[in-house]
């Protein structure tokens, strides 16, 4: 299927690492051209040399997400480079821990900065653009706005939000033909992943114990399989899908707890 992504420009947040790597590796070799935001220099070249390696097209831009700033920076680096946007990927995100007892009004502010504003303050500076295009916004959200995890209220704050934001957008976007979905991953593989697993006492057991509740194939979610669903959002193949949360999680969600 051609998901007729040549021409196109996309921004990525987080898009040097992790699901944000993956879709912006994606993108690439499906045709579009590719702005990476992330707060590493180093980490952001790396994945933009990857992809210009394998033929396609990408350049970065350093940015702590956080600083709203930052957040006009990218957008102007977007521009300034390929002189358009067709879509904004909000992806950049971390489960950092901020509880109702182990917390602080600062650090459940702070957390909100880092997980949430950005997705907003890119949405808000990008929107003349996508108008433009009659471009889309895919984010990315969490699990945990739905099942709650314990002691990440400012992480389960903004994912939530997200969700709510997803409809939000998609309204007031209607009039202007930009669509505006959720992609939800639960368990997957990524660096962010592998130190949290790493910061437990026990992280193999702990990976079996979440793995062999994950209904579908008892396995995490793969970076490029959130990196699929996100790409054919992104791509006028999802014409007439606006305002949905998907959860691509092999079902460890939403399924049965009785299953085996
Ligand atoms: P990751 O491996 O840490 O990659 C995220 C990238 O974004 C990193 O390069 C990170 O930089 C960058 N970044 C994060 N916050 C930033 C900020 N405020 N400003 C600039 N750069 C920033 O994370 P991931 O696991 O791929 O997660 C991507 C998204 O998926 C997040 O929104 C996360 O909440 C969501 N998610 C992931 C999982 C999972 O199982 N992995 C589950 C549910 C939801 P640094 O490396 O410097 O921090």
């Amino acid at each position: 299927m051609d998901l007729g992504l040549q021409g196109k420009v996309f921004i990525v947040t987080g898009g040097a690492k992790g699901i944000g790597e993956a879709i912006s590796k994606l993108i690439a070799a499906e045709g579009g051209s590719v702005m990476i935001a992330g707060r590493s220099q180093a980490d952001n070249q790396k994945t933009v040399d990857a992809i210009v390696a394998a033929g396609g097209k990408a350049a970065a831009v350093t940015a702590e997400l956080g600083n709203p700033d930052d957040c006009k920076k990218v957008v102007a680096a977007a521009v300034e480079s390929y002189g358009k946007i067709d879509g904004l990927i909000n992806n950049a995100g971390a489960n950092d821990g901020v509880g109702l007892e182990n917390g602080s009004p600062e650090k459940f502010m702070q957390s909100l900065q880092h997980n949430l504003s950005h997705y907003y303050n890119l949405a808000h500076y990008a929107l003349p653009y996508l108008k433009a295009t009659k471009g889309n916004i895919v984010n990315i959200g969490s699990k945990v706005a739905t099942t709650g995890q314990g002691n990440t209220s400012g992480y389960a704050a903004s994912k939530g939000a997200i969700n709510a934001l997803t409809r939000e957008w998609a309204v007031e976007l209607l009039p202007f033909g930009i669509r505006v979905n959720t992609v939800i991953p639960a368990e997957v593989w990524t660096p962010l992943y592998e130190t949290w697993i790493n910061s437990l006492p026990d992280p193999a057991e702990k990976l079996a114990a979440i793995t062999s509740k994950i209904p579908f194939e008892k396995r995490m979610t793969t970076s490029e399989e959130i990196a699929n669903t996100t790409v054919f959002l992104l791509s006028g193949r999802s014409s007439h899908t606006t305002g949905q949360i998907l959860y691509v999680d092999g079902g460890y969600t939403h399924l049965d707890r009785s299953i085996s």
